[in-house]
């Protein structure tokens, strides 16, 4: 599944992060956050997570065949495809032969994963980036990190994580350090996401404390790939309409 990520000022799409579903025979769609532990634990996640990459970079690759502007994938990372040997090097040369273009493809790995083994991580996420391939912290202010931590670690993205925006507008803490965390992500010249956003008043806060990036059921639910291309679709056309306006 596809969820939009938008301009926080125009919401247009930008991008979107791809979601996995497994879609059983009885049970119906179940959450990822109920069989990825499963596949890390049977060591399942390897291929899972290179066959994620690789459907997400053909639809990517659809969509352009198809006029749409370059939509921005983001595909999720977690812990031990992280500390995987060799890594860097897998990705580097899946996205390179692909055809996708490296900017276009965007890693999120959760601050919690990137803790462990810290400089290894740092490494790999040097090399990766270094190609072109962008890398967002994933659920930022979850787990531990410190100023010193950011600074090191290579990365273009810091992602809130949804349990800071629910409560805005109405928790004074919670105002007070999202907009401490985009201050201090734009200091060290990082863009922002904030993930989760469900109402009006969470997207106009963000906006105005300069976030970049919107994502959330305000804007849309994770959709599926035909779905995701409609909404592209009528944004082309809005966008083409506005123009013959002028
Ligand atoms: P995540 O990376 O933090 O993803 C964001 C989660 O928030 C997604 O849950 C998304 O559907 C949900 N979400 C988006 N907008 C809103 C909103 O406005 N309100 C609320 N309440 N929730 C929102 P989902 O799809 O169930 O995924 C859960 C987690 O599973 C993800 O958390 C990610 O860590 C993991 N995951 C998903 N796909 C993959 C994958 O391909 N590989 C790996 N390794 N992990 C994945
Ligand atoms: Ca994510
Ligand atoms: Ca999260």
């Amino acid at each position: 599944y596809y969820q939009p990520q938008v301009d926080a000022i125009n919401r247009n799409i930008i991008g979107c992060e791809v979601l996995l579903r497994w879609n059983h025979p009885i049970q119906g769609v179940v959450s990822p956050d109920r069989f990825v532990p499963l596949l890390e634990r049977e060591g399942l996640i390897f291929s899972v997570g290179e066959w994620v990459m690789k459907r997400a970079i053909e639809q990517h690759l659809r969509w352009l065949e198809r006029g749409y502007p370059p939509v921005r994938i983001a595909v999720n990372f977690s812990a031990p495809e992280l500390h995987e040997r060799g890594l860097a090097t897998r990705v580097i040369e899946l996205v390179h032969h692909s055809g996708i273009a490296p900017p276009w493809f965007k890693l999120e790995v959760t601050e919690t994963a990137t803790v462990k083994n810290f400089d290894q991580v740092a490494r790999t996420l040097g090399k990766i980036r270094a190609s072109g391939i962008q890398i967002a912290v994933d659920d930022f202010g979850t787990g531990y990190s410190t100023l010193s931590y950011l600074q090191k670690l290579p990365v273009d993205i810091i992602k809130i994580d949804q349990q800071f925006i629910k409560d805005i507008p109405y928790s004074s803490e919670d105002k007070t350090l999202v907009k401490a965390v985009i201050a201090m992500a734009h200091n060290l010249g990082l863009d922002v996401v904030a993930e989760g956003v469900e109402t009006e008043a969470q997207a106009q806060f963000l906006r105005r404390h300069l976030c970049e990036e919107l994502q959330g059921y305000l804007f849309s639910k994770p959709l599926r790939a035909e779905e995701f291309e409609q909404l592209i679709a009528l944004q082309v056309s809005e966008i083409e309409e506005e123009l013959t306006l002028f």
